[in-house]
Formats: structure tokens, sequence, C-alpha cells
């Protein structure tokens, strides 16, 4: 038999072993799969803001009940809807059913071809076939993506940019969801994805950057829709105009609980008007790899004066196309950088970015090829 204190060495060796690859694999996780690490890290905190919610909310209850029941002298009671919550209830309500346009009139905010929660296929399919199907639906489909209401004049024209590299099976499911909700909500729109070529660290916020510039060329857009591939709306009454103020449209994602991460979350969907964006000097072009970006933008928002404006309750709700990270580097300076976003909003974004772009029109969309890289954007010192 072997002595305990070989035992117990042994067993710390193996110990060792086992606390090494538990690190590594921690790492491994942080640096490379930035998306897998933040989901879950909110997951745990969602799950106990909801526990310490509905806690609050059972002892509300009973408290309700309790003085209710001590004033309830002579039993007439009110019915009370406990469930009701206020950002539900829709401020102005949509048009009836039978509604009809004027062809020489601006289209309502709220027309009745908006149904509210719509049916979400997340099933793959090819592009091709949502073509057809999309042109089959409405022939007024046309190249690039664009259309417009024929039987009224449309509020707003939207330039939808789509940032993209390597997902060829989201695009087809996005339209599928997208290109009719927007033609329920009677929207002038376009399509642009821009695809990153190269071999540099995915550039979410230039891509925008280039999208918003070659966008404007083709046509005088008024509001600019900034887009993940992988967002899928679940509500045709998340109007994709804009406003006064910016927009942060996806609100209640699956993937977060269907709960807004933190106050300052600006992901996924987002729409500005051109005015609003070019006041804010659009995106900064500094940020390679996953991250930050979106942040920035919230606070050059911030920093032109503007408040984000969202819309209320479930209308907001989103599914997120599962994906992984395939080679994907989580951007680590991004913390630095976002220290400094008042001093590099003049500094980094619409005004220092050149770039040579492959146009080309496909049925649907537009595609805005571009390989970018650092020198594309040179910043002068802060
Ligand atoms: N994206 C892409 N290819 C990539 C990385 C990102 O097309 O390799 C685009 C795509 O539109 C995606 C968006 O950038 O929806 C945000 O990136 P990602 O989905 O990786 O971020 P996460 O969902 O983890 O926040
Ligand atoms: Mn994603």
């Amino acid at each position: 038999m072997m002595p305990t204190h070989m035992r117990f060495r042994r067993r710390s060796f193996l110990g060792l072993i086992f606390l090494f690859s538990l690190s590594t694999s921690a790492l491994y996780f942080i640096y490379s799969a930035p998306g897998i690490v933040n989901e879950y890290l909110f997951m745990v905190q969602a799950r106990g803001i909801q526990i310490r919610e509905n806690v609050k909310y059972m002892g509300a209850q009973v408290l309700e009940q309790v003085v209710r029941s001590a004033y309830n002298v002579n039993s007439t009671d009110y019915t009370y809807e406990f469930n009701s919550s206020e950002t539900d209830v829709p401020s102005t309500p949509y048009l009836p059913e039978g509604f009809t346009y004027k062809p020489d009139q601006v289209c309502p905010e709220k027309l009745p071809s908006m149904k509210g929660k719509m049916k979400v296929n997340m099933s793959e399919i090819a592009l091709e076939e949502v073509e057809r199907l999309l042109t089959k639906a409405d022939p007024s489909v046309s190249l690039g993506g664009h259309w417009k209401p024929h039987d009224c004049l449309p509020r707003w024209k939207v330039a939808i940019l789509v940032p993209f590299r390597d997902r060829h099976e989201h695009l087809p499911i996005l339209f599928r969801h997208l290109i009719p909700a927007l033609q329920r909500q009677r929207l002038q729109f376009g399509f642009y994805v821009i695809e990153q070529a190269g071999t540099e660290p995915f550039n979410r916020a230039m891509l925008f950057n280039v999208g918003f510039k070659e966008a404007m060329k083709d046509l005088n857009w008024d509001c600019v829709i900034f887009h993940d591939v992988d967002h899928i709306l679940e509500n045709d009454r998340n109007y994709y105009g804009c406003g006064d103020m910016p927009r942060h449209f996806a609100v209640k994602l699956n993937k977060y609980s269907y709960m807004l991460p933190y106050e300052e979350f600006f992901g996924g969907v987002s729409g500005l008007t051109v005015e609003q964006y070019r006041k804010i000097n659009g995106f900064p072009n500094a940020f390679w790899g996953w991250g930050g970006e979106d942040d920035d933008l919230w606070n050059r928002v911030q920093f032109a004066g503007y408040k984000v404006s969202r819309p209320r309750g479930d209308t907001g709700r989103y599914m997120s196309i599962p994906h992984h990270h395939r080679g994907e580097v989580q951007f680590l300076g991004r913390y630095k950088l976002l220290r400094r976003s008042k001093e590099r909003q003049s500094l980094d974004g619409l005004n220092n970015l050149n770039y040579s772009p492959l146009v080309s029109r496909r049925s649907l969309y537009t595609n805005v090829s571009v390989s970018l890289s650092r020198d594309l954007a040179p910043i002068t010192d802060y």
C-alpha cells in the first residue's frame, strides 16, 4: 500500500492539472467566444433579477390584499388587473381594418396591416427561394431590394444596412421576415449588405460608415437602420421609421431572456435619421473585433444631446439566429477607447474614412464588398 503522504501528493498534482485545464478553457472562452460568455453571464444575472422581481411582486400583492381586506367593509370589491403593465398599453390606437389610403397623402404610422406578433421561422432557406416567394407576393420589389408603397406616400425613406461576413445562411432568413413587415409598415426601403473582405478582424462599425456613404449615393434616404443579420423581429408594430431621437429597436432579445441587458445597450438594431447620423460623425472606425462599437455609438448620441427612444412593451422583441463565433476575436481594447468617446467623436467616424468598394446589385439587396484596414481611417492624436 502506498504511504499516505504520497497519495496526497499524487492527488494534488492531478488537481493542479485539472485547475490548469479549467483556467485555460476559461481563458479560451473569454477571449475567442465572447458572445457565449456574455450571454451566460447575462443569463445568470437575469435569473437573479427575475427571482428578485417575483419576490417583490408577490410581496406587493400580499400587502395589497391585506390592505384591501382591511378597508373592504361593505364587501363591494372592484376587479383589479394584476398583470397589466403600463408599458404594454399602446398610446394611440391602430387604424381599423377597412381603412382606405389616399395615394397623395402620407402613409399613417399605425396601419391596420400591422398585426403585431409575427410567426418566426428560423429554418434555413435558399436566397433564390426567398426571392421567388417575395416577388410572387409583391412583384414591385426591384433591384437592390428597393420598394415603396403604391397606395400612399411613404413617411420615411429607409436604408437598411447589414454588416456581413460569412453568414450566408442568415441573410435569406432575415429577408423572409423583414421585407414583408416593412411592406406592411408602408415604408420606402432598400437593403445594403456591407461585406467585409480581407483578413482583418471584423469591424461592424466601419462597415456601417461605408454602407451609409454608399447608400447616400443611390438615393436621398432620410432614415438609416443599422441591422445585425441574425436579428429577426417578432412584431411588425416595431415601426422602422425614424424620429426626433435616435432609436433602439432591438430591446428584448431571446438570448438575453427578453430583457434589456443594460440601460445603455444600443446593439443589434438601431436607427438614426441621416441628419442625426451626420451630426454624431457616424460610428467610430477604431473598433476591430467583437464588442464596444455599439456602446461608443450610445456615447456619441448622448454627447450630441439626444436621448434614445425605444419601442414599448413586447413590440421590441427579437429572436437571434443561433451562431458560432468562428475565428472571431473579442476587442479587448474597447474599454480604453470607450473612456475617450468624447474626444474621439470629432476625429474618428464619417469624416476620416477612405475606402474603395465593389458594388453589385442583387435582386433583394445591394452588395457592397470592401476590404478594411486601419490605414483607411487615420486618426490624429488626441
Ligand atoms: N457579423 C458577420 N460576420 C462575422 C461577425 C459579425 O456578418 O463574422 C455581423 C452580423 O451582421 C452579426 C453582427 O455582425 O449579426 C454582430 O456580430 P455577432 O453576431 O458575432 O455578435 P453577437 O451576436 O455575439 O453580439
Ligand atoms: Mn449575433
